[in-house]
């Protein structure tokens, strides 16, 4: 490790500390070597390999302080750091950081500790072995878990014994993040699986049952939330095939005995635009595939009951028609009908809601609702010639008041708040029937999840602590980025800020009780950039919110225009000036990003109350006329309530968000996804690098290198260092250190005095780096 810091001494924009940051705890608990083939069962000459690097530094010092090492073996020491990465670090971190896991990935070492991160590979492939029961018993009963191999357990263990410590047990929480198809659900789902195992206690038989039964339940959860939230796309393969539209957190209620007792979920931002836009190759949610389709099941050999008669999936032909989904209907909103894939299960979406208390009326309306928002996407408007008529269907005149509202704009104005009726364009009428199938979608969707909260949540008296797991979309940037796309980064950005907040906290309060005094160099503080996007009075959200209150077909010219004359001063905000499109750049920590303005057309308050007047059983449950409930979305010309717009709404749901957050204390995982095709034992470097930009770490090792990130123990330090106090700028032989035969006095002074400056060296090294760190305990 000298060496290096040699090299950056000749390098002084490099900060020094990096490295220890950037390659997991486990190197800096030793093994520094850890970009060779990761830390493991790999034994050395029957020792670990971290061991014999300790103990051929010890032994080669003391041999030459003996007077007997010959000079090539302090050469040794150098491979304590293979050389291309110390080489390579000198300049540029992230490379360091990318050679490290790509070296980790390629030895299949999928999880790498990264200061207070864990850093978790995409395999791509099974890797059974590595969630095995006795894989969680390992990290649960291991004596001190973070000395075990980085992994999800890893944290799991250390959370959980955050909650269980008798001194001051705090609330905890895990906040997965990475982007899709990275991994978060995967980890969410093995943790869940981790605490029903770990969280129970082993001598009651009754209470892991309780535990399991929770557990079934909890993850029961997973396949009606994955049906109505999930995205399919297999032509769409630089995707995710499975991957969550929504953000979620899981709330792991656990008595006090630490006991799993319940959960409570609590989703963000569902991807609803889904409901009625879907990229070329993608999918609608999963959902609408398996009310619809009717597909002989793939015959299982051995099973000899399933040779008798043939076994469909998906709903029988008196079901669908009760749905009004006769067999053969074609939908222009189930674009790629043809590729049933594995989650088109609909068994398994109807098992698990009857499971959570679901039962079949109440599912036949489910799908009723459904069926309907397919037929709504059949509606097509044809352009009327008279701005003053409203527009026709293309298959002809129909009188419905849904279609009605679909076509006639009404506005209430002035002090009377007279009623007027405006015929809206064909490009409107398209907005307003995507806008009431989102509408409903989105409605349906927090039913359910309140609905399924009602099932797995303790009684508020049973639960003392819980864990949180969050698991959040990445950061996204695309070519085409929308509302949604800001919501996201908008998350992100106060998770970064938070963490970074959490993470400086942290160091703080070390160096603190370790008497250090300090003070940390400026780091990119992203405040500026949420002024920008939330702050108050004015910001991007208000500005959206203000257009969204106006209740007018929203001009996107218009909304850049007054974004940017706002709020010029902000350095955040950025001009594109090649795109075409009126949209807006915001700088984000991890990157520029630019959002169009357009497409942010407010819910019309006359859709809500049309969806009020419905008979239908569960629209009257999701559309309920009570007034205190009423407009949640859409201003009301009679009611004076506040008006709730998706932005707010979210702005609302994130701040609580935090301040559960707030209340816990915080762990992460980064989720990387090392190949976007899904390949196992593929690591694309660049597309790596930037989700490690993404998801701050970089940034985060940019503010570690500005503090002091070695942390070695006063006993380690001194059982590994004490030699060296034994250095004396000159060192005369005496009768206990005769010279060895074949050595003349004077070629022992000779060699000792090339070898002086080297040492003098390591140890200037060690004083300006390490030395702080160890004052307190000498
Ligand atoms: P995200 O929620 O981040 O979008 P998922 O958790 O759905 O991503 O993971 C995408 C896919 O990657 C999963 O369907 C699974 O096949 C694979 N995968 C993720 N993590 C692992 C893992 N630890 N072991 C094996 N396969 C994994
Ligand atoms: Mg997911």
């Amino acid at each position: 490790q000298h060496r290096s810091h040699r090299r950056y001494r000749a390098a002084p924009e490099q900060p020094t500390s990096v490295f220890r940051l950037a390659l997991p705890d486990s190197c800096a608990s030793g093994s520094a070597t850890n970009a060779r083939p990761p830390p493991g069962p790999a034994r050395v000459n029957g020792h670990s390999s971290d061991a014999r690097g300790r103990q051929s530094l010890k032994e080669d010092l003391q041999e030459f302080l003996d007077g007997e090492a010959p000079l090539h073996q302090l050469d040794d020491l150098t491979k304590v750091n293979p050389v291309t990465l110390e080489t390579e670090f000198a300049y540029d971190i992230s490379v360091s950081v990318l050679r490290c896991l790509q070296a980790r990935y390629t030895a299949d070492t999928f999880y790498t500790n990264a200061g207070c991160t864990l850093v978790a590979l995409n395999p791509f492939k099974p890797v059974p072995q590595l969630y095995s029961p006795e894989q969680m018993r390992e990290y649960h009963t291991a004596p001190q878990p973070q000395k075990l191999k980085p992994h999800i357990f890893m944290v799991g263990e250390q959370t959980y014994r955050n909650v269980k410590s008798l001194i001051e047990p705090v609330n905890q929480s895990i906040v997965v993040s990475g982007e899709s198809g990275a991994g978060k659900t995967w980890t969410s789902r093995c943790l869940m699986k981790f605490y029903a195992v770990v969280a129970t206690s082993p001598t009651s038989w009754e209470s892991h049952k309780i535990a399991e039964r929770i557990e079934q339940r909890i993850l029961n959860s997973n396949p009606v939330m994955e049906a109505f939230g999930i995205i399919l796309g297999n032509a769409c393969t630089l995707k995710n095939n499975n991957s969550s539209r929504f953000g979620k957190f899981i709330q792991l209620q656990l008595n006090r005995a630490h006991q799993m007792t319940g959960a409570a979920v609590q989703t963000y931002l569902l991807e609803k635009t889904r409901v009625a836009c879907q990229a070329s190759s993608e999918r609608n949610f999963h959902i609408f595939y398996q009310v619809c389709s009717r597909m002989p099941l793939h015959m299982t050999f051995g099973d000899t009951t399933r040779f008798l008669q043939p076994i469909y999936k998906g709903a029988s032909v008196d079901e669908r028609l009760q749905w009004h989904l006769p067999e053969g209907a074609a939908f222009s909103w189930l674009p790629n009908p043809e590729r049933t894939l594995e989650e088109d299960c609909f068994e398994v979406t109807r098992e698990a809601m009857l499971h959570l208390g679901i039962d079949t009326p109440t599912q036949t309306n489910i799908f009723k609702v459904l069926a309907g928002l397919l037929h709504l996407g059949n509606i097509q408007f044809a352009a009327s010639d008279d701005e003053a008529q409203p527009c026709q269907l293309v298959d002809g005149a129909e009188e419905d008041p849904l279609l009605e509202t679909l076509q006639i704009r009404t506005i209430r104005a002035g002090r009377q708040q007279q009623v007027f009726r405006k015929p809206c364009s064909q490009a409107e009428c398209d907005t307003r029937r995507d806008c009431l199938a989102k509408l409903v979608y989105a409605r349906l969707f927090d039913w359910l999840v309140s609905v399924i909260n009602s099932s797995i949540y303790a009684d508020a008296d049973s639960w003392a602590t819980f864990i949180g797991l969050l698991d959040v979309y990445g950061f996204e940037s695309f070519p085409d980025n929308s509302l949604e796309q800001l919501c996201i980064n908008y998350a992100n950005e106060k998770l970064q800020q938070y963490f970074v907040a959490h993470y400086l906290r942290a160091q703080q309060e070390e160096y603190a009780v370790e008497g250090l005094e300090w003070s940390f160099v400026s780091y990119q503080d992203n405040q500026t950039c949420l002024d920008l996007i939330e702050g108050s009075p004015i910001s991007i959200c208000s500005l959206i919110n203000e257009e969204c209150r106006l209740n007018r077909p929203s001009s996107a010219a218009q909304l850049q225009t007054r974004i940017e004359s706002a709020l010029a001063s902000n350095p955040c905000l950025r001009h594109n000036r090649l795109s075409r499109e009126p949209s807006f750049v915001v700088a984000h920590y991890a990157g520029p990003v630019q959002y169009h303005t357009a497409g942010l057309d407010p819910v019309p308050p006359e859709l809500t109350r049309l969806l009020q007047q419905s008979q239908d059983p569960l629209l009257k449950v999701l559309f309920p006329t009570d007034p205190k409930e009423k407009s949640q979305e859409e201003p009301s010309g009679q009611s004076r309530a506040p008006v709730l717009t998706v932005v707010s709404k979210f702005k609302a749901s994130l701040e609580q968000l935090l301040q559960v957050l707030q209340s816990t204390t915080p762990h992460y995982i980064r989720c990387i996804k090392p190949n976007s095709q899904g390949q196992a034992q593929t690591f694309h470097q660049e597309e790596v690098l930037s989700q490690l930009e993404a998801c701050g770490l970089v940034e985060t090792i940019h503010i570690s290198a500005a503090g002091f990130p070695i942390r070695v123990s006063h006993r380690n330090f001194v059982e590994r260092y004490e030699l060296l106090k034994r250095l004396r700028p000159h060192r005369p032989l005496s009768p206990h250190n005769p010279p060895d035969e074949g050595h003349s006095e004077h070629s022992l002074q000779a060699e000792e005095a090339t070898l002086q400056p080297r040492l003098r060296d390591i140890l200037d090294t060690l004083s300006a780096v390490i030395q702080p760190t160890v004052i307190p305990g000498d």
